[in-house]
């Protein structure tokens, strides 16, 4: 192989490696950060619970207190019955009907009260129950990503040294300038950097080169940049890239 077409080669690789790499740091840094958000929706979770829980915890205190109140009152109106069997006073056994009177309408109140407080109670254990479901779900998401998320880092930061050392090499056997101008481009064009030239046109820019340019191409003697997208480009002809696929890293 010529010194050129081994330039072209190696920038083919460097371009592969150099997108592979990028890609591997980008699920370095997103993985944390996924991880977080889901933390973050825990969280959030579990504070509503917990309001919902000082909510529930006053609402039984109230429920406590009126069923107290209730069976007080009962027991009393019980009392009432059997002392009302024994009085034969008028006067003292209207004034037991009159007190009973009052005591039941109390309870009567207390206990639509308690019905109310009951309902309210059933409404908030539900939310609470439906909180807790949804809590529950995000902590196993979270243990379940995070038991793959050391794995996956760990993979990823090994092929990301692999493809360190694999770059270095390709880095070494271009010629200094040529590697500037990759270099150069890689940081201001999106996509490729190194592109083939297919019948004339710039399979970059798909602008069709000018004729010179072209021969100049043809001749496979120097690294030949676009003279419209400024990509890096070499002749179809000279070169296919083997479409070798990178051993998958999972996102
Ligand atoms: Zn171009």
């Amino acid at each position: 192989m010529s010194l050129y077409m081994e330039q072209i080669k190696q920038l083919v690789v460097l371009q592969r490696v150099d997108s592979e790499i990028l890609s591997l740091k980008m699920a370095l840094e997103q993985a944390p950060a996924q991880l977080q958000d889901l933390q973050k929706k825990l969280e959030y979770l579990e504070h509503q619970a917990q309001i919902i829980q000082d909510k529930i915890d006053i609402i039984v205190e109230q429920k406590n207190k009126l069923e107290a109140e209730i069976n007080a009152d009962d027991h009393l109106l019980k009392k009432h019955k059997n002392k009302l069997l024994q009085v034969e006073n008028p006067k003292e056994h209207h004034a037991i009907v009159r007190e009973m009177d009052t005591i039941e309408k109390n309870n009567r109140q207390r206990k639509e009260e308690l019905s109310t407080v009951l309902s309210d109670l059933r409404d908030l254990e539900d939310r609470k129950a439906s909180l807790d479901h949804d809590t529950e779900e995000i902590r196993q998401r979270i243990a379940a990503q995070q038991d793959q998320l050391d794995d996956k880092l760990r993979e990823k930061r090994e092929r990301l040294e692999i493809l360190l050392k694999e770059k270095e090499r390709a880095t070494q056997a271009i010629p200094a300038p040529i590697l500037t101008r990759y270099t150069f481009i890689r940081e201001r064009l999106e996509g490729a950097v190194i592109v083939p030239v297919t019948e004339g046109v710039c399979q970059g820019c798909h602008i069709v080169i000018p004729p010179q340019n072209y021969i100049d191409l043809q001749k496979g003697e120097q690294i030949l940049s676009c003279p419209y997208c400024q990509r890096i480009m070499y002749w179809d002809k000279h070169f296919a890239p083997q479409e070798e696929e990178p051993p998958t890293v999972a996102a």
